[in-house]
């Protein structure tokens, strides 16, 4: 059978979407997926090592399968024969070990058939044309979900070139006095870490950061929050998006314990702005925005799409509502779907995406 179907992008969110095809009976042989390296994880791997992360921020429902449920705190019970994991997991404190989250995500590669679609490949331009998409002159693929992840480490414009800077994301040990710009959870890792190599560390922060255990509002997850999302006007959607995207870390004694038995010894603090320190470590985030990636702003220019300031304004469903009607579909997927899930750069968002171009690929059959 020729292939249907195409994922652009060979990251987290494009094997949860390909897992979700597969659980809708789509076969290996009708997709292909179009990435840069063959290991699914292979971008969050080095981020999650460069900040020494050792457990997800995301909870059970933090996978790469197509139902939320049993997410993995069910799985470590079974294996670990214990009920602790679904007691914390009913207390929304259970949060997997990065290595356990690496093994699942090596799990559903392998059981999905996920290297039999993959082909390595960047795709530069997607193409409407007769009966689906072209991309880069291959095809036509009658459903196509681009999830091409962000766009690239943001620095802050005072500190690109400057030989003491690097961002967090990339690999680096730490000095004997460490400058930390941002607030959220990789800046609050990369305290911790800093600290427990010994080093004194200077915060540097525009605003206070939030404490919530999820990157954004819980409620943000849930049928009803995106119900009110989805019903609020272009002006009130941008101003919540900017909104939530405040710096945030979990509350917690582990995080605050450390930062006040080192402020006590003198080897934590908070400044304004960067002082002469031989390091600074920016945990700064991504580039955000279309515009900042290639193929999107191409995809943009090139077929009218509608935007509002920096998002793509897709549909509910993650969907491009210019491209897409019941004969193809064209969706988004990650990062660059915010405007229809908030917190589209998590795996649970990665999965509602997944779930609305499953349902599209569905009702064209
Ligand atoms: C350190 C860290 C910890 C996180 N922790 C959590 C957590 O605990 N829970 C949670 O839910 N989320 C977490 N996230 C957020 C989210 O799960 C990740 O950002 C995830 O990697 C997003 O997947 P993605 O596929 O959108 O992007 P990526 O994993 O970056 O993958 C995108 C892929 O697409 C490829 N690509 C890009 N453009 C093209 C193109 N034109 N053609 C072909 N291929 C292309 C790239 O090479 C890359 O392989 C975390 C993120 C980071 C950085």
């Amino acid at each position: 059978m020729p292939e249907r179907c195409a994922i652009v992008g060979g990251g987290l969110a494009g094997l949860v979407a390909y897992a979700a095809l597969r659980r809708g009976g789509v076969e290996p042989g009708e997709i292909a997926v179009f990435g840069e390296d063959p290991d699914p994880a292979a971008v969050w791997r080095r981020r999650a090592a460069a900040i020494r992360q050792r457990r997800m921020r995301s909870e059970s429902d933090g996978h790469c399968l197509p139902s939320t449920f049993p997410g993995l705190a069910v799985r470590a019970a079974v294996r670990r024969r214990s009920v602790r994991p679904l007691l914390a997991s009913l207390l929304d404190r259970y949060h997997p070990t990065v290595a356990e989250f690496l093994d699942h995500v090596e799990r559903v590669r392998e059981r999905s058939g996920w290297d039999r679609s993959f082909r390595p490949r960047k795709v530069t331009r997607v193409r409407s044309v007769d009966g689906g998409f072209e991309l880069d002159g291959d095809g036509p693929f009658r459903h196509v979900l681009i999830a091409p992840g962000h766009p690239g480490l943001a620095m802050p414009a005072e500190l690109v070139g400057d030989a003491r800077a690097v961002h967090a994301y990339e690999p680096h040990d730490y000095a004997d006095e460490v400058v930390v710009v941002g607030a959220g959870m990789a800046a609050a890792t990369e305290w911790l870490n800093a600290l427990a190599a010994g080093a004194s560390v200077v915060s540097v922060r525009r605003r206070e950061p939030e404490r919530r255990p999820l990157n954004l509002p819980r409620p943000l997850f849930t049928r009803r929050g995106l119900a009110t999302f989805h019903a609020s006007s272009d002006a009130d959607r941008v101003s919540a998006l900017r909104r939530w995207s405040a710096a945030s870390y979990p509350p917690g004694p582990e995080w605050d314990e450390p930062i006040v038995a080192a402020a006590r010894e003198g080897r934590f603090r908070v400044e304004a702005s960067v002082n002469g320190a031989a390091q600074i470590v920016c945990a700064t985030g991504f580039l955000r925005g279309f515009r900042h990636d290639p193929l999107l702003r191409d995809l943009v220019a090139e077929h009218g799409l509608r935007t509002v300031e920096s998002w793509i304004a897709v549909d509910a469903d993650s969907t491009v509502p210019e491209l897409t009607d019941e004969t193809r579909t064209l969706a988004l997927s990650g990062a660059c779907a915010q405007w229809a899930f908030p917190g589209a750069d998590t795996l649970a968002g990665a999965r509602y995406a997944a779930h609305g171009f499953l349902r599209r690929v569905k009702l064209s059959r």
